[in-house]
């Protein structure tokens, strides 16, 4: 039998029109290259995102067309998140950092009709638009007076295009899993991958991502999403806001200038920020050179990558601000774990609450884990065993968008998630590693990770990562990378020495290198693929 309840399907429109009913005065500012600090209100944001749907209709656009982003975050973007989606259309948000054989592959694999840019990116795109035939046009997303000086084939105007165009726009109905939005995985071998997120999957993300033991959103809060709107939807952020009422604060541009994201934070009252740990190590270290605070910041998600304790612990003790520490993936819409505390974790203390908070977290509802051993045995959740890491549920995909093949990933109806966890008994995750990052020291493992926090722990390291190089006794052993402003043997003793007590003797790294910077992906995670390369004539002193 089934219930007798209204079948709305979960789409996007309705988290827009609740946002324009019930939270219209709302503002969203941002920073853009032509508005030192535009703002605006919900409502004004919504009704620009109707033109947007009335202008995809005039420019003919196809009913699933992909329309592609290359854009910071801003106000306009957050227009396309909701123009493009709820008229039906699939919102392909490109990473500007993507080297330029992967755009041309992406635009081409998706098969864009339009793209909509931020000037700063004319040029990457005049670089690509002949390998990309089958684009209709391009827009950008500026004024008539900041029009790029670019050969760009059919190349318009945002503002001159929605000037042009009515508020009036009725979203269409249609079935909830209608894809809304485009999102390639830069994929360290072979070519960038597609997850396609439907307006169901992204409607119940959205709840889930609001609750109190995930980002807590409420309509007081005010939301400095740091991560960028080409990655994963920005985490969710511009949909969980809006349905919440909480402030958009973007910083478009300037998200790696520390001191314009403080100004943002203090000076719109900025209460929740998102971002992965590398856009907080410039942050951290300019509030210790300028006494300047963060407040009225009271909490900030971290993930995309494991967030060392020192950071956790410095954001808590001098800024009074509580780190969320969150797993996820682009296959996850993103949002898996995050470590909020329960009635047993609450009241941890000491070297407890250190290796606590440092796990990623719980599962929010709606995501199932489990971890395998490499025959595919689950293995219990008691804090020691460890697996590949493997989810399923409503947020997560199903497969990649029109690949050739169907994925390995996906096996008996749960996704391998490519990273190795544990898992407690209350559910908290400890990822050790991505599968193919684990060290395999003389037929055990040691995870990075952990190695990493300690190293991260010395205030003269500015960044550190561990990678398994290979030894001829041990197959492979950690070398700890370093970046430091103090270089020098006195260091390299003092931060081996740091390991003793903290690790097992034999995960303690056989060297430490300095370098001037880390290799990092294109969305901000060290990439240790590149560091593995950099090093691959490097020799351990006792090998
Ligand atoms: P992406 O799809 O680019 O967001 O990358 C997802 C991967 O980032 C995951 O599979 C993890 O390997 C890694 N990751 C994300 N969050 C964390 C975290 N908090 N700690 C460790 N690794 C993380």
């Amino acid at each position: 039998m089934l219930g007798l309840m209204m079948d709305t399907p979960l789409l996007l429109k309705h988290i827009a029109r609740h946002a324009e009913r019930n939270h219209a005065t709302r503002e969203v500012v941002s920073v853009t290259a032509d508005h030192p600090r535009h703002r605006y209100t919900f409502a004004d944001s919504l009704a620009r995102a109707r033109r947007v749907s009335n202008l995809l209709d005039r420019l003919g656009a196809t009913a699933d067309a992909r329309i592609a982003t290359l854009a910071w975050n801003d106000f306009r973007h957050l227009e396309l998140y909701y123009g493009v989606s709820c008229s039906g259309r699939i919102l392909h948000t490109i990473n500007p950092r993507l080297f330029a054989e992967q755009l041309v592959y992406i635009i081409n694999h998706a098969d864009d009709e339009w793209i909509f840019f931020d000037v700063a990116f004319a040029p990457l795109l005049a670089a690509v638009a002949a390998q990309c035939p089958r684009v209709k046009g391009y827009v950008a997303m500026t004024g008539a007076a900041h029009m790029p000086d670019v050969e760009l084939p059919n190349l318009q105007c945002y503002e001159t295009l929605l000037a042009g165009e009515s508020d009036d726009c009725e979203w269409p109905d249609f079935d909830e899993r209608t894809a809304s939005s485009l999102c390639y995985t830069s994929g360290t071998t072979g070519h960038p991958k597609g997850v396609l997120y439907s307006h169901r999957n992204t409607v119940l993300h959205t709840y889930a991502m609001t609750m109190p033991d995930a980002a807590s959103l409420s309509a007081l809060d005010a939301v400095l999403p740091i991560v960028p709107m080409f990655h994963v939807n920005a985490w969710g952020y511009p949909y969980a806001a809006m349905m919440v009422g909480a402030k958009l604060v973007f910083p478009g541009p300037s998200l790696s200038q520390p001191e314009t994201l403080v100004d943002l934070i203090t000076e719109e009252g900025v209460t929740i920020a998102g971002g992965v740990p590398t856009v907080w190590l410039p942050v951290l270290d300019y509030l210790r050179r300028s006494g300047r605070n963060l407040k009225p910041l009271n909490r900030t998600v971290i993930g995309g990558s494991a967030c060392p304790l020192s950071m956790i612990e410095e954001f808590r003790d001098s800024y009074d601000v509580t780190v969320l520490h969150g797993w996820g993936m682009t296959e996850m819409s993103p949002v898996g774990t995050v470590n909020r505390p329960n009635a047993r974790t609450a009241g941890l203390e000491g070297e407890a609450l250190r290796a606590h908070v440092v796990k990623q977290g719980r599962p929010l509802p709606g995501v199932e884990l489990r971890i395998v051993d490499e025959d595919g045995v689950e293995q219990p959740w008691d804090g020691a065993s460890f697996g590949a890491l493997q989810v399923r549920g409503p947020w997560i995909c199903s497969d990649y968008y029109e690949l050739d093949e169907p994925s390995a990933a996906h096996v008996d109806g749960w996704f391998d998630t490519g990273d190795v966890a544990m898992i407690d008994a209350d559910g908290y995750v400890k990822i050790t590693d991505r599968t193919k990052d684990v060290i395999k020291s003389g037929g055990e493992w040691i995870s990075s990770i952990d190695l990493e926090n300690v190293a991260m722990s010395h205030p003269a390291v500015r960044e550190a990562a561990v990678v398994g190089m290979p030894h001829p006794k041990w197959q492979e052993r950690p070398l700890l990378v370093v970046v430091t402003d103090t270089p020098g043997d006195a260091l390299a003793a003092e931060l081996l020495e740091g390991f003793e007590g903290q690790v097992a003797k034999w995960w303690i790294p056989n060297d430490v290198v300095f370098v001037d910077e880390l290799p990092h992906t294109a969305t901000g995670k060290v990439s240790k693929l590149n560091l593995r390369k950099r090093f691959e004539d490097y020799r351990f002193p006792d090998a």
